[in-house]
Order: structure tokens, then sequence, then C-alpha cells
């Protein structure tokens, strides 16, 4: 079939089940142009909670589209490949934190929300790559167990120095990819080019990044920023996003080598597949969903 044929079925399909499609940043510029709303995690979950539809399609990876029925209770919630989940997320289980939270007893868990809703409903409170700082310093904790990324908690404990960080070991594969070497070398072909850089990456790139934010922070400072050449330390499929919404500007890879696997396991073919089939329905416990809301709305809250 063709691809513009695909996407007109759709769209009837969209239209006949009263369905929305939700897209991460880093998926394939095919699928961001035909959702209804691209944007990362923390803007999705938000976007999800104010629509009419009766179903939401969620192209991402699987704790996204989990994020996505916690909030939603009462709404389909599809994904097109079940298999799409985030490595980073698995690094962390409920019995592992469970051990974590007796070794530390006085911390406060802090959760990045890129984690499953088992390890979610265990935690004081969840935060994004946007708004970590703010999360970790609006507790009155002194002790804080930040998980699963390290190099986010990093990030969020170097701007709190009072505050005592445990960080656990888990990162992220797909921003493992950026050294400092390469950005250097990066640098000498683009000297006037700002380096931006995502909290999910290693120190050494943090180090010489001009701008370390999440990805929608990142269009808010292309746009901003008097700079013409970005260097973007994410993973690929932002750059469709920055280049679309700030055309006169030139974004460059920070690596070619920067795609997650999962996030581009989703393809046009399986959300018609997906949409016809009313296939793969997200559902999670009632009793682990109400508590790890409670961590999502904990974090909502925080201005
Ligand atoms: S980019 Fe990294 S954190 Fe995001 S889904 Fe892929 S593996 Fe997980």
């Amino acid at each position: 079939m063709l691809v513009k044929d695909i996407r007109q079925q759709i769209e009837s399909l969209k239209q006949k089940k009263n369905a929305l499609i939700l897209a991460h940043n880093y998926q394939v510029p095919e699928i961001q142009d035909i959702a209804d709303y691209v944007g990362d995690s923390l803007e999705l979950a938000r976007i999800s909670q104010g629509i009419k539809q009766d179903t939401i399609l969620l192209c991402g990876v699987y704790f996204m589209a989990e994020i996505t029925k916690i909030l939603n209770p009462d709404k389909t919630v599809l994904m097109p490949d079940q298999h799409a989940g985030c490595p980073m997320a698995n690094m962390i289980t409920p019995a592992l934190l469970s051990a974590a939270k007796q070794d530390h007893p006085k911390a406060a868990v802090v959760c990045y929300v890129n984690s499953n809703a088992d390890v979610k409903a265990l935690t004081d409170i969840c935060c994004t790559s946007a708004n970590g700082v703010k999360v970790a310093e609006s507790l009155s904790e002194d002790e804080i167990l930040f998980i699963p990324d390290q190099y986010l908690g990093a990030y969020v404990s170097k701007s709190l120095p009072r505050k005592r960080f445990h960080l656990w070991p888990g990162y992220c594969p797909t921003h493992m990819v950026f050294s400092r070497e390469g950005l250097e070398k990066l640098k000498e072909e683009y000297p006037g080019a700002k380096i931006v850089a995502h909290p999910e990456c290693r120190l050494d790139v943090q180090e010489i990044a001009d701008r370390i934010c999440s990805t929608s922070q990142m269009i808010t400072y292309a746009k901003d920023s008097e700079a013409k050449h970005f260097i973007i330390c994410t993973e690929l499929g932002m750059l469709h996003r920055l280049k679309k919404e700030n055309p006169e500007k030139v974004f460059i890879a920070g690596s070619p080598n920067a795609i997650c696997p999962n996030m581009k396991l989703t393809t046009l073919e399986k959300i018609l597949w997906s949409l016809e089939r009313n296939e793969f329905e997200i559902t999670v416990d009632e009793q682990m969903r109400i508590q790890a809301l409670g961590s999502i709305e904990r974090m909502l809250m925080v201005k």
C-alpha cells in the first residue's frame, strides 16, 4: 500500500473510532507528521488529560502508554507495538527499589517518569528531565534516592548541593553514544554552534554543553537563542521537530548513532493495524494505578 493511502486510512479510522494520536519527539518524521500532538513525555501526559476522544493511540514506548492509562483510566489506550519498551525503565524493579529504600530509610524517592508503573507506585514523587531540579528542591527531606537514571540524577544533584543524593546506576543506552571527543570535532567544523545536551547524556558531555535541557526546552532554547547552528545531543527524531519549528536555523546531530531502536519500532503500518484491531490495549492494575497516580500528581503540583 502507498504511504499516501495508509495516511488516508489512518485518518478515516481515527474519525470513525473517535481516536487521537500522540507521538513522542523521538518518533520517525512521518509519524510525527500524522500525529495530533507531538511532545515529550510530560507534554503528552498533560495533553492526554484534556482531550475528548474515547481512544488514545500512543506512539512512543511502553512507560509512556502506561502513564497515559494511569491518567485516563476511562479511555482506551493503544500502543502499535507492544515490544517497544525502555531499557532504562527496566533497570530497576520493585524488589530492587524496596531493598534500596531499606538501605536509605530517610531518603525521599524521586523517580524519573522513564520507569514502569510498578516502580512509580513505590516512590514518593515523579519527575521529568524538565522539572527534576524543582521536584527535588520542593521536598523537605535532605536525602534523596534518585531512580533510575544516574545522569539525570547527577545533573539534579549538582544544582542542589545542600541535599545528599543516592543515584541508581541506570542509564539510557541511546544517550551513551555522545562523547566529548566527538563533540569537540563537531565544534571545529561549526565553531559558532551551541551544544545542547539532554540530561540523560554522560557527564563529560554535560560538562562541554552550552545548555542542558529536556527536549521541550530545546525547542524554546533554539527559538530564543541568537545562534544559528546547534549541535543536538539527544535521539535523532528530535531534529525533525527542531527543524520544522525553526526553519531558518541549522541543527546538527551530536552523533549519527543516537537512535533508540524501541522508539523506531512504531511504523505507519502498525498504527493502521492498531486502530483497525484495537490492539495493543494498555491495562494497569487498579491498585497500582492509584499508587502510581499519586506520585505523578504530586509532581504535577510542583510549580
Ligand atoms: S531514548 Fe533511552 S530513555 Fe528514551 S525510550 Fe529509548 S532507551 Fe528509553
